[in-house]
């Protein structure tokens, strides 16, 4: 497989320079509502991880510059994934994500687009009805604080009470979105193919 140029490296990195600088603020402004800290992994298991060939790439730069001890377990991790994904019989497979190491995630700074928007809500703004949650919101985690259990959905009622000093506010995080090839021509770069992280590895 073709590695990355360093120029492809570099116009990529500017645009996850671009990307982190909005969704930092995003997480600060709705830093009421996180729960996310180290050692919390359940967003990167049972799941599929939607990856495009530069972001695959671009991890697996990463995995180059692991200790030997570590690029055992995820490869290991990797055929068991792998080899279940070659027996699933079923429509959608998910699973734990290889890279994935006593809950912490071995290549943090080298990790897909979809997995830096885990956590945050994504909806219009102000239309409770169409919020997106996040799924731990169920697991008492991110934005559980303001779930109306009986409707399923963000009350804006509850938040009003917590005197929270901002509404649960979505934005626009969708991966299709931030792939889009608008960032591609403005960065100079281009995503390539996508599929489910483990399927690059079949
Ligand atoms: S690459 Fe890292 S952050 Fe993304 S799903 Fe895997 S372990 Fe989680
Ligand atoms: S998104 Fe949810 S599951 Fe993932 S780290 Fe944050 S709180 Fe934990």
């Amino acid at each position: 497989m073709e590695n990355l140029t360093n120029i492809m490296i570099e116009n990529y990195e500017n645009y996850l320079s671009f990307l982190n600088g909005k969704l930092s603020n995003f997480f600060e402004r709705q830093r009421e509502y996180i729960k996310c800290k180290k050692g919390c992994a359940l967003c990167c298991k049972n799941a599929e991880f939607p990856y495009s060939l530069l972001e695959f790439k671009y991890l697996l730069t990463g995995f180059m510059n692991l200790d030997k001890e570590k690029q055992d377990i995820i490869e290991r991790q990797l055929e068991r994934v792998a080899e279940a994904k070659k027996n699933f019989k079923g429509q959608k497979f998910l699973y734990d994500c290889p890279f994935l190491i006593d809950d912490v995630c071995s290549l943090y700074e080298y990790r897909g687009i979809v997995c830096r928007t885990f956590g945050l809500l994504s909806q219009k703004k102000g239309e409770y009805d169409t919020a997106k949650v996040p799924f731990c919101v169920h697991k008492g985690l991110n934005y559980s604080m303001v779930l109306d259990e009986k409707t399923n959905k963000l009350s804006p009622e509850k938040y009003k009470a917590l005197g929270f000093r901002e509404e649960p506010l979505g934005f626009n995080i969708h991966y299709e979105f931030l792939t889009d090839e608008a960032f591609e021509k403005k960065f100079n770069f281009k995503f390539g193919e996508k599929r489910p992280l483990i399927d690059w590895f079949l």
